[in-house]
């Protein structure tokens, strides 16, 4: 397609969450450069300018006056706390409300009432309710909660670099090859995160019964080990690893001539939850099913994947990386919607000499004589001049749409051609004029909130056997007949977003295929139709549901692709399947944010570490931007 201009429907909108989609990246890329260059910057993305309606109605589905909806993404937890914290995002507005309890699974059984599943941050709380479906399982998630804590504090410090310059080891001078080899920091760091002397190492255990437990204050050396291993292998030089001290990562590296001794008894159960389906590694924790499914659904969210499907356990660890004032795991929802975070991060980024051109759509990517990037063109005939481009469009729309293909490697094309877009997500945001109220949870005669309301309720999720089959219709074409939904309600915790007695409902629902069963498109029928199977579920949950809607407004996998540009309606750019991630995102060997024309550079969820209001994809772009730029 190269240089043809995108349709309008590009253009950025204004309505909440959409706006804090169209533009929340790149104008953290600039909000994250030093302020003392203070040059003009465009982003093609807009911010969403103060006084602009927040609701973007479309034809099919007006909404009535007086509702903020976050129209795509909702819940806060991703964002980086560096990110909080340099862009002093709460002085430039942005407020949180966080979530606890968070999680709440009702039931559908024939006793009366029906029992539900509240987890919360209180432990023992949790405890007691995990208890009504297992005591053992009560027992033991305390355990399952601080091996996970453990692993995602392992992977952290690799969300906040880029990737492992794997080409770059070896190469160049001697001062350059130590200079790369300092791209190996994160991996050691994640590597030595479990280790003695470490403040956070807490110990951590394997599932109850499965190989040998250890006691928690015994240190492992899985991930160091592993690290050192990979570092290893990536340098083939293993003279590179200078003396260390006792207990480093940089020591392990010197045993492996003995791998099997160096590789550590937890290594294979850390390896065991990133490979494997989180099925499997759910049933070596707990035998509740309303416990497991629930806790799976982390694992399958974003993703056309089941629980039974191996590398889903890497999906349920993104999506309990995050933090909410300090607590590691937390969501929340923003004050005014996800579009709010938009305009705290543009008001930091203006604060700091940027300028926003909002409501632009980005024709193509200039180029100068030597294929390098000088700017872009945008779809009003404007021509912006620059030397550095981020682009957190797509890895599709970047380097298929807006380059010219001849100005790129074949090889690459295809890599970016071939990545998986498939998803699943439908999402669909309600306007109702009564909260819902459940059969396992009656509300109050007042009407008011209750604790559940603020927490992410999952339907259909008593089992994980149910959440695989509903997943199975989609594989073959048709949308789940009893879909996974979570739904959450953050008017109950911000009434500012309806007005008085009213509430918005977002439902993040799969499994729904992109294209329907025989090439069938999403008509309007199919999605009504979606819509009501959807809403059904709801009602037999919560009888009421369904009068109490006054609007709704569905986004079918090809609509989220059409007004937010994402390929396939994939929320991630791309699946975050463990081929798409780290070293292979969005292409293998070009995992490190530059891209094959000089200047340009991938700052979206497309590149490492993928998707989620996160930030890091960004930052880090700008730092490596910011690295070149020097040299230019
Ligand atoms: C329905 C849904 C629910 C989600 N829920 C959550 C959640 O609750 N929490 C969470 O953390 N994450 C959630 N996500 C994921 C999260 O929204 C994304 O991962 C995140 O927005 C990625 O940000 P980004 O800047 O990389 O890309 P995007 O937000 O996708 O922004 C890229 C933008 O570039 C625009 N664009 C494309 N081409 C051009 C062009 N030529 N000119 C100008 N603009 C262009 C596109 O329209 C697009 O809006 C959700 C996503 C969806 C779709």
């Amino acid at each position: 397609m190269g240089s043809a201009c995108r349709a309008p429907h590009r253009l950025p909108t204004c309505s909440g969450q959409g706006c804090a989609r169209l533009c929340w990246r790149s104008v953290m890329c600039w909000a994250a450069q030093p302020s003392r260059r203070r040059s003009c910057q465009v982003s093609p993305r807009s911010p969403c300018p103060p006084g602009q309606p927040r609701w973007q109605t479309s034809p099919t589905t007006p909404h009535p006056p007086g509702f903020k909806f976050s129209r795509a993404s909702y819940l806060l937890s991703l964002l980086r706390p560096q990110i909080y914290a340099d862009l002093e995002l709460q002085r430039h507005g942005l407020r949180v409300f966080p979530r606890d309890p968070y999680s709440f699974t009702p039931l559908l059984e024939d006793r009366s009432p029906p029992r539900s599943l509240l987890l919360g941050h209180d432990m023992a709380q949790t405890q007691q309710q995990i208890a009504q479906f297992s005591q053992k399982d009560a027992q033991a998630y305390p355990e399952y909660e601080a091996f996970m804590g453990r692993m995602v504090l392992a992977l952290d410090p690799l969300l906040d670099a880029p990737p492992v310059d794997t080409a770059a080891l070896g190469k160049g001078s001697m001062l350059q090859q130590l200079r790369n080899l300092q791209t190996l920091k994160p991996l050691l760091q994640a590597g030595t995160s479990g280790m003695p002397g470490n403040s956070d190492s807490k110990g951590c255990l394997p599932a109850p019964g499965v190989g040998n437990a250890e006691p928690p204050q015994e240190p492992h050396l899985g991930w160091q080990a592993l690290v050192a291993l990979l570092a290893l292998v990536l340098t083939s030089k293993p003279s590179w690893a200078p003396v260390a001290s006792p207990g480093t990562a940089m020591q392990v590296s010197h045993h492996l001539s003995t791998p099997g001794l160096a590789l550590g008894r937890q290594l294979p159960h850390y390896y065991e939850v990133l490979t494997a389906p989180i099925s499997k590694i759910l049933d070596q924790w707990f035998e509740s099913e309303p416990l497991k499914a629930t806790l799976a659904t982390d694992a399958v969210i974003g993703a056309m994947a089941s629980p039974h499907t191996p590398g889903s356990g890497y999906v349920l660890l993104h999506h309990v990386m995050g933090e909410l004032e300090g607590r590691r795991g937390a969501w929340g929802y923003v004050a005014g919607g996800m579009g709010a975070l938009s305009q705290a991060i543009a008001h930091a980024a203006t604060a700091r000499g940027a300028h926003i051109f909002a409501e632009k759509a980005v024709c193509h990517v200039l180029l100068g004589r030597d294929g390098e990037a000088q700017g872009v063109a945008l779809q009003d005939g404007t021509e912006v001049r620059s030397k550095l481009v981020l682009s957190n469009a797509s890895p599709q729309i970047t380097f298929l749409e807006l380059i010219p293909q001849e100005q790129l490697p074949k090889d690459f094309v295809q890599r970016i051609r071939q990545v998986d877009t498939c998803s699943p997500v439908t999402k669909i945001n309600v306007a109702v004029d009564r909260l819902p109220s459940f059969l396992a949870a009656p509300n109050a005669h007042n009407g008011q909130p209750l604790p559940h309301h603020q927490c992410s309720i999952h339907l259909n999720c008593e089992g994980t056997q149910l959440l695989h089959q509903a997943f199975t219709e989609a594989t073959h074409g048709h949308p789940s007949s009893r879909p996974m939904i979570e739904l959450c309600i953050p008017s109950a915790l911000d009434p500012g977003l309806a007005p008085p007695g009213c509430h918005v409902v977002s439902l993040f629902t799969q499994y729904t295929p992109s294209v329907l069963a025989g090439g069938r498109s999403w008509d309007e029928q199919a999605r009504n139709a979606y819509a009501d199977t959807v809403f059904d579920c709801i009602e037999d949950y919560a009888p009421g549901f369904k009068a109490s809607v006054i609007g709704r407004d569905i986004l079918t996998p090809p609509d989220l692709e059409r007004i937010f540009g994402l390929p396939g309606g994939n929320i991630f750019h791309g699946g975050m399947s463990l081929d798409q991630l780290y070293f292979a995102r969005p292409a293998p060997s070009y995992s490190g944010y530059r891209s094959p024309i000089p200047g340009l550079y991938l700052c979206g969820s497309g590149a490492h570490p993928g998707g989620g209001v996160m930030g890091a994809a960004g930052r880090n772009a700008a730092q490596v931007a910011i690295k070149d730029f020097r040299h230019l």
